[in-house]
């Protein structure tokens, strides 16, 4: 039953564009330890379509490239930020053959450990911790945690931490063998194109976003669909979705054409708010031309400019 429903759930399109893009997306399953991918795209689903497309042109570059030269773009981060689309990515040369993935899994199992005995539980721990031989970059000695019930998951014995770290150092060794750091000038010339495609291709796709609504994926003209700013953290949003009433039953704040709105009620016109600042930058430049104001002074008059504003705007809710 369970199996049929999972078979028979439609794929979001974060979800498909993901399995869709598999080398563009490897770090997705990935600790939150390693990569900001474990969570996905972080933005409104106005801007999915734009990310669809844009991952599968990355992902065709990879598949064009991949296979022969070993190398490909990576997304590291996908997210929102004062209202428009970050897409952070790297472009990676894998060298690893056969050998080479064999070892970097034993090196990456034994560095996986080591951070979660170094990081993991200090408080619960310490006084069980002992310090082996190694040194850190500064120069202090590692410290591993003796297992115990409450954290069997991040420790490690000293005699397998010893087992582990030689395994990993065996298998450092074959890996600089097996020639994984050596760049042919061929993968280079690929480094480089696929660098340059990609931040094209990502520039393009943020600069779209900018007049998409995060929320409804509508594209923000300036006739029908205005578009509104809505206050305390940015998010650029059609007038439509400004205007719906949320699941909390509360209704956004935003700016349109610089008045405040709350919902489909003018708060305050553009009039009035420039009134207000000009009468604040007014003020501000009196107290500079006589003395200069204290941080505390010119934050409390700030303060009081946004009390204002806020009382505005519960009378006009009355
Ligand atoms: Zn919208």
């Amino acid at each position: 039953m369970e199996n049929n429903e999972n078979e028979t759930k439609e794929l979001t399109i974060a979800e498909e564009t993901m399995q869709m893009c598999k080398i563009l997306y490897c770090q997705k399953d990935l600790p939150m330890t390693k990569t900001c991918m474990c969570f996905g795209w972080e933005c409104g689903e106005g801007w999915h379509e734009i990310l669809k497309r844009l991952s599968c042109e990355l992902e065709a570059l990879n598949l064009l490239y991949y296979d022969k030269y070993k190398v490909r773009i990576q997304a590291d981060q996908v997210k929102e930020k004062f209202g428009t689309l970050r897409f952070y990515y790297t472009v990676v040369c894998d060298n690893y053959n056969e050998i080479g993935i064999e070892a970097n899994k034993v090196i990456d199992a034994f560095e996986k450990k080591q951070d979660n005995g170094y990081f993991g539980l200090k408080a619960v721990c310490d006084q069980k911790a002992y310090y082996t031989d190694e040194k850190d970059d500064d120069g202090k000695p590692i410290k591993v945690w003796h297992p115990s019930k409450y954290h069997t998951e991040v420790t490690l014995h000293k005699e397998e931490y010893e087992q582990m770290k030689a395994a990993a150092d065996e298998a450092h060794k074959r890996l600089v063998e097996s020639g994984y750091d050596e760049i042919t000038p061929e993968q280079k010339v690929i480094m480089e194109y696929l660098d340059s495609e990609a931040d094209a291709r990502i520039r393009k796709a943020e600069d779209d976003c900018y007049n998409v609504c995060e929320r409804c994926g509508w594209q923000i003209g300036t006739e029908y669909s205005p578009r509104c700013e809505t206050s305390g953290w940015i998010t650029y949003i059609c007038e439509k979705c400004a205007t719906k009433v949320g699941k909390d039953g509360r209704e956004t704040v935003y700016y349109k054409d610089g008045a405040m709105y709350e919902g489909k009620k003018l708060i305050k016109t553009k009039e009035q708010i420039k009134a207000k600042r000009d009468a604040f930058e007014a003020k501000m430049n009196k107290l500079e031309e006589e003395d200069e104001p204290s941080d505390e002074e010119a934050e409390k008059i700030q303060k009081k400019f946004n009390d204002e504003i806020t009382e505005a705007m519960n009378e006009n809710k009355k």
